[in-house]
């Protein structure tokens, strides 16, 4: 398999005037590996002080990786219902979704604390906790004067301390947005609408990149270019299959395991 596998050829139109990056798994690692701490919350959840049923943790595993992409609050609700479908915890003692969320961010923060706290502090390579050619790649971006943004379904204060962690802040010239209190208020969904009437925007002027079905399904849906980032986490610049397969599925017209081959990419959204 080559660096590169075109999927779907999308429309050609006044070429690439807008970006949307999905944040985690897309551009940053830092955290990377969140599925492991999400899954055992949501078993725990759904069967208190017992070791998950196979059918069980299958049930999370594919909901997890169906749902990569949305935010996090979202998530929880979904998880809420699950915990009331398997009914094994009495319904007074059945959290809400922040009530779970606040469970899996407190455990997510333990494992990636000292990792924000050493870039920070500049003690720790940042260019580890890129996806590999991520700068790279938005630098020449923005060297094309394409409005570059960050949409994530992280909280907004994460997101924007984890992307200047891992250096791209300031190369963001369209915004860094995530998840609000007033969660209704931010979705990837309405972003890409207010995008489109904004900037009364033709289909392919917006190109989208991410890792997670989600925001593949929007673009698409939107007529823009998607294009699918399927990571190993073994950076061997090969595309992990489930993500590629999920990413496939949702409609990508493209994917890549990483940007490391600028001139493969550029050839692919310019033509040349
Ligand atoms: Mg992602």
């Amino acid at each position: 398999m080559s660096y590169l596998e075109i999927l779907d050829t999308p429309p050609r139109g006044a070429g690439i005037q807008h970006a949307l990056f999905d944040f985690d798994g897309t551009v940053s690692l830092i955290r990377e590996g969140w599925e492991r701490v999400m899954a055992p919350v949501m078993c725990e959840a759904i069967a208190p002080g017992e070791p998950p049923t196979p059918k069980i943790e299958a049930e999370v595993l594919e909901y997890i990786d169906e749902s990569t992409g949305i935010q996090t609050i979202l998530q929880m609700e979904h998880l809420v219902e699950m915990v009331r479908a398997h009914g094994k915890v009495p319904p007074d003692r059945i959290l809400d979704a922040q009530g779970y969320k606040d469970i899996y961010i407190g455990r997510l923060h333990e494992v990636i604390r000292d990792t924000v706290e050493a870039l920070e502090a500049g003690t720790e390579d940042s260019a580890a906790h890129r996806v590999p050619g991520s700068l790279e790649f938005i630098q020449r971006l923005r060297d094309r004067a394409v409005t570059l943004y960050v949409a994530s379904g992280t909280d907004q204060p994460d997101v924007r301390r984890e992307a200047a962690c891992v250096g791209i802040a300031p190369l963001i010239d369209g915004g860094i947005f995530g998840a609000l209190r007033t969660y209704q208020d931010f979705s990837k969904e309405s972003f890409i609408r207010e995008l489109f009437e904004r900037h009364q925007l033709s289909g392919p002027e917006l190109a989208v990149f991410g890792d997670g079905p989600v925001e593949i399904r929007l673009a698409r849906a939107a007529g823009a270019i998607a294009v699918g980032v399927a990571a190993s986490p073994a950076r061997d610049s090969k595309p992990d299959p489930a993500r590629r397969a999920r990413l496939i599925r949702a409609g990508a017209h493209l994917i890549v395991p990483d940007f490391s081959d600028l001139p493969a990419l550029e050839g692919f959204l310019w033509g040349s």
